[in-house]
């Protein structure tokens, strides 16, 4: 389906496999069966799951709100919270995946929600959870004593915390910059190393650029070493944006190009938008305050946390932004794949990295993509791609237990 024909969607219907696997059948779903949502949806660069989906902070922008299966837990309260999984099954699902790979892979718990309203459940993951591979707590609440207790004694933990600048010009969350800051500060007064915190500052725009940078000026002043910055990203699966109040918040600056969507997506219409002034004033803020910044969060994981990553995104080289993808024997990527179900007839070297040539019936997406690229910290494309899994692509997923187990019905659902 093309982005236009995508855009038509209804607000009940189920577009590819990863839409399923985020939100589950959507309220006025008609079909016989009614299918959960899965504890992680997606591998790019990390594992993202939920063991509750939803989030009663609701900001204007949260991405979910587009969403046809998840419009219905943000910004509605407790009763829009959704228990997805226990935390026994969370890690049954990765151990079970033979896309997961213990040490090797980082996961990111509350990719559909905020941490804030899970601590005892992320807290009890923590304690079964038996492997070495970090674990990042999205959380845009301010950090607190609970969290600190519950948390920090543990060295895989990442205190993970998006920070939205406030100006008059753009109001866009209830939650206020001053107050995640004291919660940073807390977790440093306890003795947190600021190597375990993981700031992303966005979504940025000419509204609220001078308020981040007075943010970057704060979070230096705290010893902080790094943070991730973005633009402003919308999307449309199902549920058009209200862009008369993004524009109204000052979210939708009026300088932004609005229909950048990368090729290949089903849900962006922008993503990670980003004028160069804006960037400019982000760098220069950073470089004149020690910090280091980073656009994208392969450099992110790779560079402060030590973590392999795929040099491969959206079946392109990544190499521009994070270096010359390394060498590694063909052979090898054949038999992971061969491992993993595939059948691939040929593997040649090219300026881009190497290219899988699949047989006509198979395909990989991104979340394969990614996977074989971080196990070789390299480059691998295919002649068969997709960015997300269609509801078919799930039929090779159950078969080969990429993704294991499936929601309970999730092969009664037809796009
Ligand atoms: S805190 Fe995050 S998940 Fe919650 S509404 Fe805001 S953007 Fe969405």
């Amino acid at each position: 389906m093309s982005f236009e024909d995508f855009s038509a969607a209804g607000a009940t219907d189920i577009v590819n496999g990863e839409h399923l696997l985020l939100g589950g059948t959507p309220p006025g779903w008609k079909g016989e069966y009614q299918v959960c949502p899965a504890p992680f949806y997606k591998r790019r660069y990390t594992w993202d799951g939920d063991l509750i989906m939803g989030c009663t902070i609701g900001c204007d922008f949260c991405y979910y709100r587009w969403i046809n299966n998840s419009v219905d837990t943000i910004g509605k309260g407790k009763r829009g919270l959704r228990k997805i999984a226990t935390p026994r099954r969370a890690v049954q699902f990765l151990e079970q995946s033979k896309l997961f790979k213990a040490g090797r892979d980082i996961i990111m718990l509350a990719a559909r929600s905020d941490g804030s309203m899970q601590v005892q459940e992320i807290t009890e993951f923590l304690r079964i959870f038996p492997h070495e591979s970090p674990v990042f707590i999205l959380h845009r609440a301010p950090f607190g004593e609970r969290q600190l207790e519950s948390w920090g004694g543990d060295s895989r933990a990442v205190f993970c915390t998006t920070i939205t600048p406030d100006s008059p010009e753009f109001r866009g969350s209830p939650v206020k910059p001053p107050q995640q800051i004291a919660g940073l500060k807390r977790l440093i007064e306890a003795g947190i190393s600021a190597r375990r915190i993981s700031v992303m500052l966005g979504p940025l725009n000419s509204n609220n650029v001078a308020e981040g940078v007075k943010t970057i000026e704060e979070l230096a002043e705290m010893d902080m070493k790094f943070l991730t910055y973005r633009g402003c990203s919308v999307g449309n699966l199902g549920i058009a944006p209200e862009n008369d109040k993004l524009r109204e918040t000052g979210f939708l600056d009026g300088g932004q190009d609005e229909k950048s969507s990368p090729s290949g997506h089903q849900y962006y219409k922008m993503k990670n938008w980003l004028s160069a002034e804006v960037e400019e004033a982000v760098l220069r803020a950073a470089s004149d305050n020690g910090l280091r910044v980073h656009r994208h969060t392969g450099t992110l994981y790779r560079d402060e946390f030590g973590m392999p990553i795929a040099y491969n995104r959206n079946n392109r080289s990544r190499s521009g932004e994070l270096g010359q993808w390394g060498k590694v024997n063909p052979d090898r990527i054949e038999k992971y794949l061969i491992w993993l179900g595939y059948h691939p007839r040929s593997i040649r070297e090219t300026e881009e990295g190497y290219l899988v040539e699949l047989p006509p019936n198979e395909v990989a997406t991104e979340d394969v993509a990614m996977t074989v690229g971080c196990e070789f910290r390299t480059s691998v494309l295919f002649n068969n791609h997709r960015i997300a899994p269609t509801l078919g692509d799930l039929k090779f997923y159950a078969k080969n237990h990429l993704f294991w187990p499936l929601p309970k019905g999730w092969e009664t659902i037809k796009g």
